[in-house]
């Protein structure tokens, strides 16, 4: 089947499992997941699975990425924070769906090979930052110091002090926090100096590692 078939039929998945955000949907439309996977899983590109990427990381279930995606309530003028580029799957995704992303990545070979598919694949609106991501957005350009939309793509032990002062006021941030093989998301949304935190189920995501 074409892999333009195979995104179709995840996005009807993803709407039967309750996704309802129209731009999320279309985001989904869009995106070629199969550019983001290792050559060697290209006939699994559009199962709705986490699969192996480089450095022993892996690309998020596209469920798990559209479930957050949709917890973020994106608007086209977000400016937005990614922890964990990873492939650049959902980095994609948000450049589809806000004004600016910022995307951190601790492993250098991770941020070189995202950095050029999605250069190629001709977004302008995504800075990149290779670093602890913990630590927030530090780089001078673009000098965001806060982010209305912050998400997560690894599990925390807590959330990142620096990231909840990082979330502008009404932002929302979602996060899996957790130590085990298990973790809860956690959407977080800041009223002012309040930070009003709700869980919502289970996932698994690699580990969050700070330096
Ligand atoms: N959304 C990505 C998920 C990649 S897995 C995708 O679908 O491809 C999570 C990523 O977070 C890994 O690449 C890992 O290296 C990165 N990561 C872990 N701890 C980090 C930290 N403190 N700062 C930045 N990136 C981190």
């Amino acid at each position: 089947m074409r892999f333009e078939d195979q995104r179709a039929l995840l996005v009807q998945e993803l709407t039967q499992e309750g996704i309802t955000d129209e731009r999320v949907l279309n985001a989904f439309r869009k995106v070629p997941r199969e550019l983001f996977v290792s050559p060697q899983y290209l006939e699994y590109a559009y199962r709705n699975q986490p699969l192996p990427i480089d450095c022993y990381q892996t690309i998020s279930q596209p469920l798990m990425i559209a479930i957050m995606l949709q917890y973020l309530e994106l608007n086209p003028e977000d400016i937005v924070l990614e922890i964990g580029t990873g492939s650049g799957y959902q980095t994609a995704l948000l450049a589809e769906l806000a004004k600016e992303v910022c995307t951190i990545e601790r492993i250098e070979t991770l941020s070189l090979k995202a950095q050029e598919l999605l250069k190629n694949l001709g977004y302008k609106n995504i800075h990149f930052r290779i670093g602890d991501g913990t630590q927030g957005w530090q780089k001078a350009y673009p000098p965001y110091k806060e982010f209305n939309k912050i998400i997560v793509s690894a599990a925390a032990r807590e959330i990142p002090p620096k990231l909840k002062e990082q979330l502008a006021d009404q932002g929302i941030m979602v996060i899996p926090v957790g130590t085990g093989y298990y973790q809860i998301l956690h959407r977080v949304v800041r009223d002012k100096d309040r930070f009003i935190i709700t869980k919502h189920g289970g996932c698994t995501f690699v580990p969050l590692v700070s330096t």
